[in-house]
């Protein structure tokens, strides 16, 4: 789910992004609330915006779909609104700073007074090419979205069969797609044939359920049943569970980042808890980069799995050297030249007595524009630590993504303007080490895609007219860039 312009979205933030969480239900006496829990459970891939479709059968679906976090766009009364069995969510993180109504998934489209309706976590890396091909046979569209063009292909495939329209509207679309589907009388969801994005099955007595994370499941009680392999796909109705696999070569590259820093620590990819990953990280990281030291401590949340494996590696004893609020809420920008600090103090704090005079190794999961971290080690100086090493448990992030991940700017990312020794004076750290992108392939599995590491794309990008982006050496030598 992205904008159709084939160019990293400006990203104000530090980090970078997951785009969208899914969630669908089928045969559930309750389908709203346990979509509502499940995009509740994810809400971390999107808090822009959320949506939720239902259906008790033909004719009778209600929606409702708003800017803000689950908990507000969805009230006890407004699920009690949305009756139904069956019926998909979805949560939104916007690109751009804002978020058009229109924008909101679930997208819906009424086709000979069926209506379909789709939520979608990726992006769709040739849909301004195919749009334009679609506008040019007479086709409207009402969004900017690359999602609405594959529910335009899906919709026009003149089949009695759901499993056949999809299979066929998806013949041509190339990129990232984990998406669910209302359908007039059930669900579907289908994971494109290199899978960068995750989706999952889940059971709970008669119901179905699909999400992006497994952790999704826990929440409503459901049991994790399996992921939907690349290039396969299920359709649940009232006649059960039909499995189809699409037309196109399957070659698996699952987003490593999602194993890094996306998902939820306690949610799983391929039987594994992410978690186990992350420590895997942080142990090998130790094995690249050791240091002498008196603590290990993580940036948290998303980088206490790693600390705790570059602890168990080394014997250096964890301990808790830095707080996040969860309670932040809204940031402002701090009028004076004293606290534009502020928003990294509102999110974090130091524990003083933990790393008073002592040699510290901060770990964290990654650096996109190193802006908060630079104050993060700013404030672990302020508090007195004698030596800052700072480790991160993933290589550098030198490459935009194409595949439904938020990132700024390539120029902005801190490795892209500085290289070598000026990266580790500009952090302000006595040592500084990321894990390699061998290291990380070992942990996490070559069918994976490392692509904003070392710009090997798994598949052509296009721009809008369908022109290949070709890869050319950036001014760093080593990094790729589109
Ligand atoms: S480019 Fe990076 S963020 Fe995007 S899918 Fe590949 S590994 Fe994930």
């Amino acid at each position: 789910m992205n904008d159709m312009k084939l160019k990293p979205s400006h990203n104000a933030s530090d980090r970078a992004h997951d785009k969208c969480g899914v969630f669908a239900a089928c045969d559930s006496p309750r389908a709203a609330q346990d979509i509502f829990l499940g995009l509740h459970a994810q809400q971390h891939r999107g808090q822009e915006g959320a949506g939720i479709l239902v259906s008790a059968g033909p004719g009778r679906n209600h929606v409702h779909k708003d800017h803000g976090l689950v908990t507000s766009v969805f009230s006890d009364e407004i699920l009690e609104m949305l009756t139904g069995h069956f019926g998909i969510g979805h949560v939104r993180y916007s690109t751009s700073g804002h978020c058009r109504e229109k924008d909101i998934q679930p997208l819906i489209a009424t086709h000979r007074n069926q209506v379909m309706a789709v939520a979608h976590n990726g992006n769709i890396t040739n849909a301004g090419r195919l749009k334009e091909e679609m506008e040019s046979g007479g086709s409207i569209f009402h969004t900017s979205s690359d999602t609405e063009v594959v529910l335009h292909r899906i919709v026009r495939v003149d089949s009695e069969s759901p499993a056949e329209k999809i299979r066929k509207g998806l013949k041509d679309v190339e990129g990232a797609y984990s998406m669910v589907l209302k359908l007039e009388d059930g669900i579907a969801a289908v994971r494109d044939p290199l899978g960068f994005r995750p989706l999952h099955v889940g059971k709970r007595e008669e119901a179905w359920f699909f999400a992006s994370e497994t952790c999704a499941f826990d929440i409503i009680g459901a049991e994790h049943v399996c992921e939907v392999k690349p290039g396969e796909g299920y359709i649940v109705t009232g006649k059960g569970l039909e499995h189809f696999v699409l037309d196109q070569p399957v070659k698996p590259r699952f987003c490593a980042f999602e194993l890094v820093y996306f998902s939820r620590p306690d949610s799983s990819h391929e039987s594994r808890s992410i978690h186990s990953y992350r420590v895997e990280l942080g142990r090998a990281l130790y094995e690249e980069h050791p240091a002498e030291a008196d603590i290990v401590t993580a940036v948290p949340d998303s980088s206490n799995s790693a600390a705790l494996g570059y602890s168990a590696a080394s014997g250096i004893p964890l301990d808790i050297g830095l707080i996040r609020s969860h309670y932040t809420g809204r940031t402002f920008i701090a009028p004076h030249q004293a606290l534009r600090d502020t928003r990294v103090r509102q999110k974090f704090n130091v524990i003083r007595d933990a790393v008073e005079g002592k040699r510290i190794v901060v770990v964290d999961d990654s650096i996109v524009r190193g802006t908060t971290c630079r104050k993060i080690i700013h404030l672990f100086r302020e508090n007195g630590a004698k030596e800052v090493h700072f480790r991160v448990s993933s290589p550098m992030v030198a490459n935009p993504c194409y595949f439904g991940v938020d990132m700024p700017d390539r120029e902005e990312f801190l490795v892209n303007k500085m290289p070598g020794d000026m990266l580790r004076q500009f952090l302000g750290v006595d040592s500084l080490g990321f894990l390699s992108p061998e290291a990380l392939t070992k942990v996490v599995g070559s069918d994976t895609c490392d692509a904003c590491f070392t710009g090997n794309y798994p598949v052509k990008i296009e721009d809008s007219s369908g022109r290949i982006k070709k890869r050319k050496d950036g001014p760093l030598g080593k990094f790729a860039y589109l």
